[in-house]
């Protein structure tokens, strides 16, 4: 019999983690023996855990908060999309005995909106929040070609640095991104809006794009088992199409298990029914 290949997710809190049951969904799926466990770690020893994981024979591990940025800084070498994002969400070991870091996010982003019938191109798209989340889902929504970006952050010179190192990584469409401080600045007629700062979090309104076409989608990054606060809102202004990040942390951890594991990738399809039911 072969043995189990050892996956795992650092993070701090770590214990609420649907990552575990998904990956074990995949293997299912695929015939595979994995064993992936949660892995509690502090900034202080985190770099000490991932070295421990991968010399206790480790092959990869995602990363979720507060470590993503940490991660970057201590892998050997990083994929480029890991390098814009800043982050990294997926560990991994290679041959020459190096680890690889590479953020899945964006994908995993990308995936669940063609899966939703959410469309990108061509459309005028409000991204709320330049923290990590946002860091990681921007370059892939440019990727899609929209009409126009509005990176909306309270805080606006985070947005504006934001932009500033996509231009300078020379993403494509970064220079066509208008930052600004608030939404409801925005008098454009918008087709879509994608929440990534923690509103839902703290359970509180933020401020949102004035005029809304009627075709318009809305996204919140974070999700929850019932609508998020940030859906609530979007359902008060009249948005009909709304999702929340779960098929994103689907999609993501879809890309990671193909990068460890290889082969095809996973149906997420199948992971997300049984998760959501
Ligand atoms: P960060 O802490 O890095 O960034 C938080 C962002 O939210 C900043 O832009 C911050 O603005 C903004 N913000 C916080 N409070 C407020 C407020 N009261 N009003 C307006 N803006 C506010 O967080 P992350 O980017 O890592 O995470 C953001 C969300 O995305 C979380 O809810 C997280 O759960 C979710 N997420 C989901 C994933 C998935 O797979 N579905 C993956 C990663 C994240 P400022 O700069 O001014 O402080």
């Amino acid at each position: 019999m072969t043995s189990s290949v050892r996956l795992g997710v650092f993070g701090n809190p770590v214990a609420h983690s649907l990552s575990p049951t998904i990956h074990s969904l995949f293997a299912e799926l695929r015939d595979e023996r994995i064993l992936y466990e949660r892995m509690l770690a502090t900034p202080a020893n985190f770099p000490k855990a991932v070295a421990q994981f991968f010399r206790d024979g480790g092959t990869g591990a995602n990363v979720t908060l507060p470590f993503k940025e940490q991660a970057a800084q201590l892998a050997n070498t990083l994929t480029e999309r890991a390098r814009v994002a800043g982050a990294v969400n997926t560990l991994m070991k290679v041959s020459s005995g190096f680890v690889v870091g590479d953020n899945t996010d964006g994908e995993g982003f990308v995936k669940d909106l063609s899966r939703k019938g959410f469309h990108v191109s061509g459309c005028s798209l409000v991204l709320l929040g330049s923290g990590g989340s946002a860091r990681g889902v921007l370059s892939a929504l440019l990727s899609l070609n929209p009409a126009k970006v509005y990176l909306v952050n309270r805080t606006l010179e985070k947005a504006q640095a934001l932009k500033q190192l996509l231009v300078d990584l020379s993403v494509p469409g970064a220079e066509n991104i208008q930052v600004v401080s608030n939404a409801d600045s925005i008098n454009e007629k918008v087709d879509a809006v994608v929440n990534a700062t923690s509103s839902s979090l703290h359970n509180i309104d933020i401020p949102l794009p004035q005029n809304f076409a009627d075709d318009a989608w809305g996204y919140d990054l974070m999700y929850s088992d019932n609508a998020t606060h940030f859906l609530k809102q979007l359902e008060r202004a009249g948005i009909k199409s709304r999702a929340d990040g779960l098929g994103m942390l689907i999609e993501q951890a879809a890309s990671s298990y193909q990068l460890w594991m290889g082969g095809e990738r996973p149906d997420t399809t199948f992971v997300m029914s049984k998760i959501r039911v």
